[in-house]
């Protein structure tokens, strides 16, 4: 690629590399995309909520003000993705039904509630008599909860397809190799991938939890560590027309989001450790709490368990750290919410990039 002040490198193809690389490439920039594995990091195991309201959590207000818009921006990226190449990233907005398992869990419930209603979101109480369509397939021990509005999902597997869809009609290239080391300076900035060395005008670096490219130079300020989480994904029972379920369960968060059809995606550990492989009561614990909590899924089939590294910042908020004089920009720390933040964030990356080629 000639070194253009329209070239852009993004290294990494996540759901942030990827939304980032679709923004740059509507705005016209040639972009190319380094990744061994498209998709197949975090993005691969997140059931796709995208859910402000039920993420509320003690001090990450900022970052829940962040989340708010982020139903808004999927629907304007699956629009114009649709536009453009005909397929769709469904955008599934079905609120959270949030409930408690035993005494310690409501209480859990009440403090959720308490910094709820600080951030100024709104919920109302739901009872199984008046709201049977909610609790469907729920234990009867689960007789009440809270309703939250505006909370929805997607599908990532669906989310990636499209955008890679999308990216090809765009002309970017998204090139199946690793990138070992980056450069860059005034003049540019260049990567060395597998099969050689490429340049460009600027780049991004979305790795998510995964180590950086030899070359970058953080600041300090931001550091990432690796938040190790497995889902479920089962097929059996439908509650695609009910809201989310999330649930305190012996005092872990435990979720079901379930697609039409009857696929559902159960979650999720969460362990501050590295690793790809399932371990036996880590399963077997995620599978006590959907059990208890939802007993239909007795007879549902597992399809299959995906373990994903969430990159988590010392704050937990997400970051673009700016490296100016290299002419790139570090884009992680999306932890739980990085398919929510992604097209919000995706602007971010624009905008350094616009900065950077002015
Ligand atoms: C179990 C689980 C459930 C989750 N559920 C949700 C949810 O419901 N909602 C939500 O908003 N978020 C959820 N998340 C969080 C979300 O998945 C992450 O925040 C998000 O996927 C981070 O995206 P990313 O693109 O930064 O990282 P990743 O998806 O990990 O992508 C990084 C990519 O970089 C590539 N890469 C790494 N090093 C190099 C290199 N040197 N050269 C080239 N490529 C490289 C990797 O191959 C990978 O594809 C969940 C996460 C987990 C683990």
């Amino acid at each position: 690629m000639a070194t253009t002040t329209k070239s852009t490198l993004v290294v990494g193809a996540g759901i942030i590399g990827l939304t980032c690389a679709w923004r740059l490439a509507r705005h016209g920039f040639e972009v190319t995309v380094f990744d061994p594995a498209p998709g197949r990091g975090a993005t691969w195991a997140a059931a796709g909520m995208i859910a402000p309201h039920a993420e509320v959590a003690p001090g990450e207000r900022e970052n829940f003000e962040l989340q708010r818009g982020a139903l808004t921006a999927w629907q304007l990226l699956a629009g114009d993705l649709e536009r453009l190449v005909g397929a769709r990233i469904d955008i599934h907005v079905t609120g959270t039904l949030l409930t408690a398992w035993d005494a310690s869990d409501r209480r859990l419930l009440e403090q959720y509630l308490k910094v709820a209603n600080d951030y100024g979101v709104s919920s109302a109480v739901v009872r199984r008599e008046s709201h049977p369509e909610v609790f469907v397939a729920l234990s009867d021990r689960i007789t009440s909860g809270l309703l939250l509005e505006g909370d929805g999902w997607l599908d990532p597997d669906q989310a990636v397809r499209v955008l890679d869809e999308g990216l090809r009609s765009l002309g970017v290239r998204i090139v199946r190799e690793s990138v070992h080391e980056i450069e860059g300076d005034a003049s540019g900035v260049v990567v060395h991938h597998d099969s050689g060395a490429t340049r460009a005008h600027a780049g991004i670096v979305a790795t998510g939890a995964f180590g950086l490219p030899r070359g970058a130079t953080p600041s300090g300020e931001h550091a990432v560590r690796p938040v190790r989480g497995m889902t479920v994904r089962v097929e059996g029972i439908d509650r695609s027309q009910s809201p989310t379920l999330r649930c305190l369960v012996r005092g872990r968060p435990f979720y079901v989001v379930s697609r039409p059809g009857g696929y559902c995606v159960l979650g999720a550990s969460s362990e501050e450790r590295t690793g790809t492989l399932v371990e036996v009561g880590e399963l077997q614990r995620l599978l006590r709490d959907a059990l208890d909590v939802v007993p239909a899924l007795e007879s549902a089939s597992l399809v299959e368990t995906r373990v994903g590294l969430r990159p988590a910042s010392h704050d937990l908020a997400p970051f673009l750290e700016e490296w100016t004089a290299m002419r790139w920009a570090w884009s992680s720390g999306h932890y739980r919410h990085g398919v929510t933040l992604a097209p919000l964030w995706a602007e971010r990356a624009l905008d350094f990039v616009r900065g950077v080629s002015a």
